[in-house]
């Protein structure tokens, strides 16, 4: 939790349906799989930075690390950290019309995290989350001081923590046999695949860890940042190479 953190928050979701809107949902490998093969489309994001620390603040290397993998970049290397996430740009495909889940049993770990955050470094505010105002006034205290309370929660925000830990070398194999190879710098941007459905099930289905990884490019438009990448040995692009989008921060 944020040390700048330190109010009390009492939380009780109002069922409103509004975080299943609008909000790519990361999942897990596993969950990834369950999607795909029920049809779903799942959007890929990467962000990586040097392993000279450039694109990382120092407080967050510790996590930024245990979630990203080293892969050949120029001559030197870059981490990568890699989300796999349900492709929701508007209503959820399992939202129904009384804005209810329909796989409510079996929905993805972020889908009963929310409206917690699951990196350490970024502090729960209630105004930026979907939720209505009224959901923030009653119910049992989420956070007291900067401690979250509910320990059910805090095991589930472990648990995705832990997959993104234990995901990453099979994600990073999984975009190589999709041709998936640039990132953003942390901190800069994403790059935002699209992958074909059906291609990506069968990869998530087929895909191993094993293996030699193939050299990887960042993304940057700024002018000074490229140089300052490429002289410390990185293989930069300052315009979209390939079958993605770059969203710059
Ligand atoms: S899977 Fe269910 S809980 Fe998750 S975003 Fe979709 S409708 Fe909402
Ligand atoms: S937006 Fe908040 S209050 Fe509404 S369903 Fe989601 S978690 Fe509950």
């Amino acid at each position: 939790m944020n040390s700048a953190q330190t109010t009390d928050i009492r939380f009780d979701c109002t069922g409103c349906g509004k975080c299943c809107t609008g909000h790519h949902v990361p999942l897990t490998l596993n969950e990834a799989r369950q999607w795909t093969v029920s049809g779903g489309q799942v959007i890929v994001l990467i962000e990586a930075f040097l392993a000279n620390g450039l694109g990382l603040p120092a407080e967050q290397r510790e996590h930024a690390l245990r979630r990203s993998w080293p892969v050949p970049c120029g001559s030197t290397e870059a981490h990568v950290a890699i989300t796999f996430a349900a492709f929701n740009p508007e209503r959820c495909r399992n939202l129904d019309a009384n804005d209810l889940c329909t796989i409510y049993e079996s929905r993805p770990l972020v889908c009963r995290i929310y409206p917690m955050e699951i990196n350490p470094h970024i502090p729960l505010r209630p105004e930026a989350k979907d939720c209505p105002s009224e959901a923030w006034q009653s119910g049992p205290p989420l956070i007291h001081g900067q401690q979250l309370v509910d320990r059910r929660l805090a095991e589930l925000i472990e648990r995705s923590r832990q997959a993104d830990r234990d995901d990453i070398r099979g994600k990073v194999a999984i975009c190589q046999a999709l041709g998936i190879d640039t990132s953003a710098l942390k901190g800069n941007g994403f790059t935002a695949y699209l992958p074909d459905t059906q291609a990506l099930a069968q990869a998530l289905q087929q895909v191993g860890t094993e293996g030699p990884i193939a050299p990887w490019t960042l993304h940057v438009i700024d002018p000074a940042l490229c140089e300052q990448l490429q002289a410390s040995g990185a293989q930069v692009y300052s315009e979209a190479a390939g079958h993605y989008a770059f969203i710059g921060f």
